[in-house]
């Protein structure tokens, strides 16, 4: 059987070797074994069930919950010669019956669906009558409840196993909480699953922590680090860190906050430069394929392992030399500290999110598409999108509503009434009339009066335009000849019966997330302050047997770190908060205010103080009361220091 995995190996995919893990996981997969395995991004879990399911008898599927990735993934096989197809909500149903047909000509290896699917008794009917082999949930992650990317049809599909009774189940996920790893061995109904998990070591990378005590000396050591040039990452904790490091050190800037059209450019520019130097929040790697990044810098603590491991992994894919630095500065705990607050709002907020986004569906209709940050102006006292998230995912656990997803969000396209005959506008075979003669013949003028809901697929299929050509006709066309409002560009949400009344709320599910947020983030700590090797730390961490290796490369394994700590506890005596954003920004305010009225600075209030309100970040009074120093008699006195705090906290946005 080696052989013929051997051979397939190059004969499908042209590789002479397995990664680290990848036989082992292939193997057991052949030997019919039900298996979770766990994978760091990138290390090529792909292959693990791609190569098994072209070996076995049958079809497999595929649970993918990204509809372009599912693309990607069907262009690649396709492009090798590996007979792959998608069904999910962009398909036409010609072309699902095409999909379908080709199944029961057994023609296909692999079929890759969105859990969506599930909801259809047509598709759960075909696919009794055609079992798959297997049954593969990649990024499987997304069962868990509380996992970022929690998907309820996710959830769902260990009710379709049970019910199918499917031969074979595998899943694969670079998440490797203990709490995701139970969640999904639970959620499929397949207890003896084995958990494998390998991949994490990374012989090339170099990791090294600098204690950073101050701002300026944080700046001065990142200085130095850029002096070096070298295709390098940066990553920060807020869009402002970003926007201020990336004007200090004149680099590339990158953000969730910036124009799609600036995101693509700098992405463009960060692949085509020789040795680029980029600044960005975590929103920037996903889908980034340079493979020879010799340095990534974390200037800001990520909130997790996790994390830090995916974004600092970005370094040296190709195998070469690379470093991941943490720069860390103790207090940078605090801002972490403040997400996980936000992230987990109290009850009162969850049930006024439920009473707007209900009062909202009486007079928009059921289904709402507003963002996040339309909801948070909406909702009386809300601070800020992360609570309005969080909110929704709990009403959705309640089964109250319904999120949408983005990519699935359809248009809406409408001919403009008139005289004029839309066919007789545009020469026939040019891009414009394709276009109108496509959609005419297909929808007919009637429907198309009245305006039809469409996602952008489809119109590639119906007229055979690319998506790059459509977008030109489109807005070409929308002059004189069809009105079109683009597909919200975030998460609908449904709500099918707005009468409801909240239950009372178990939210237990979330003060348990809410711990182990904080937990993750104590562990992200204990790695910086680790005298372990740094990478034998995380292998544990992740659950991978370090069998008595170490990287010997580290700066604990040079013992570099250990002479640092030795000269740490010297500075700062005055406040080891000193450097901190919002204190400084406090100070400041103090010692306007104290000129401004001839009094010394402690009359205001004491450094102490202005540290408990950095720390505590108090927006009303009432929770000021809960620093120590703040009695009752400060009130008019806090007050501008609560709108510095206001103002400071809508600046630092998240990502
Ligand atoms: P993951 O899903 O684990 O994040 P992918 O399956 O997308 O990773 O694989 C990442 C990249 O690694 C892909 O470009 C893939 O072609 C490549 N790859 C996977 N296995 C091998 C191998 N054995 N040899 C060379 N390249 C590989
Ligand atoms: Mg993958």
């Amino acid at each position: 059987m080696d052989d013929e995995v051997n051979k397939a190996l190059d004969k499908y995919f042209g590789f002479n070797n397995f990664r680290p893990g990848q036989e082992k996981v292939v193997r057991d997969i052949l030997n019919s074994q039900d298996i979770c395995v766990i994978m760091p991004t990138g290390a090529g879990k792909s292959l693990c069930y791609q190569l098994p399911a072209l070996i076995k008898p049958g079809y497999s599927i595929v649970i993918s919950p990204l509809i372009s990735l599912m693309k990607d993934q069907v262009d690649a096989l396709l492009a090798k010669g590996i007979p792959a197809a998608f069904i999910n909500s962009t398909l036409m149903p010609s072309e699902r019956i095409e999909v379908e047909k080709r199944l029961k000509n057994k023609e296909l290896k692999l079929l890759y669906i969105a859990p969506e699917r599930f909801r259809s008794e047509a598709f759960k009917r075909f696919v009794k009558e055609f079992p798959p082999e297997m049954l593969i949930i990649d990024e499987a992650h997304c069962i868990s409840q509380w996992g970022h990317d929690f998907r309820p049809d996710y959830a769902k599909i260990g009710h379709f196993v049970e019910w199918m009774n499917v031969k074979q189940v595998t899943a694969f996920t670079a998440t490797a909480t203990n709490l995701v790893r139970e969640d999904i061995k639970e959620v499929l109904k397949r207890p003896e699953m084995d958990l494998f998990v390998t991949g994490f070591k990374r012989d090339n990378l170099k990791f090294r922590v600098i204690e950073c005590y101050s701002k300026a000396y944080r700046d001065t050591t990142l200085n130095n680090l850029l002096s070096e040039k070298m295709p390098t990452i940066i990553y920060a904790s807020s869009r402002k860190a970003v926007d201020e490091i990336g004007e200090r050190f004149n680099c590339l800037r990158y953000h969730a906050g910036l124009p799609d059209q600036d995101r693509r450019d700098v992405q463009e520019l960060f692949m085509s430069m020789k040795s680029p130097v980029i600044v960005a929040t975590n929103a920037f790697g996903m889908g980034i394929d340079r493979a020879d990044i010799r340095r990534v810098i974390h200037y800001n603590i990520p909130g997790s392992l996790e994390s830090y491991y995916q974004e600092a992994g970005r370094a040296g894919r190709d195998n070469k030399p690379a470093e991941c630095i943490l720069l860390y500065r103790k207090y940078d705990q605090n801002i972490h500290e403040f997400f996980i607050e936000m992230s987990h709002p109290p009850e009162a907020m969850i049930r006024a999110t439920w009473h707007m986004v209900a009062s909202l569906s009486k007079t928009h209709g059921a289904f709402l598409e507003m963002t996040l940050d339309e909801l948070s102006q909406l909702v009386p006292g809300s601070k800020g999108d992360m609570q309005i998230s969080t909110a929704l995912k709990v009403l959705e656990r309640e089964s109250l509503l319904q999120r949408g997803n983005r990519d699935s969000n359809k248009g809406t396209l409408r001919l403009k009434g008139g005289t004029l005959d839309p066919l007789m506008l545009y020469p026939p075979e040019s891009q414009r009339g394709i276009f109108i003669k496509r959609m005419v013949d297909y929808f007919g003028t009637e429907k198309l009066l009245e305006g039809i809901e469409v996602h952008p697929h489809n119109l590639t299929v119906v007229t055979g335009l690319k998506t790059d050509q459509i977008q030109k006709v489109i807005s070409f066309l929308k002059k004189d000849v069809f009105d079109w409002d683009r597909p919200f560009t975030g998460r609908g949400v449904h709500i099918p019966d707005p009468e409801l009344r909240l239950p009372k709320l178990d939210l237990k599910e979330m003060k348990k997330h809410e711990s182990l947020e904080r937990g993750r983030l104590m562990d992200m700590i204990n790695y910086a302050d680790t005298e372990k090797c740094r990478q034998v730390f995380m292998l544990e961490y992740f659950g991978e047997a370090a069998n008595g290796w170490t990287c010997g490369i580290c700066d604990s394994c040079r013992g570099v770190h250990k002479k640092k700590k030795k000269k740490k506890e010297s500075p700062e005596k005055k406040s080891s908060m000193a450097g901190d954003d919002l204190y400084e920004r406090l100070r400041a305010l103090r010692e306007e205010i104290a000129t401004k009225k001839h009094r010394k600075l402690f009359h205001i209030f004491h450094n102490s103080v202005l540290e408990g309100m950095a720390e505590k970040k108090p927006l009303t009074f009432a929770e000021a009361l809960r620093i120590k120093g703040i009695g009752t008699g400060s009130k008019e006195k806090i007050k501008p220091f609560l709108a510095e705090i206001k103002k400071w906290r809508s600046e630092t946005t998240k990502n």
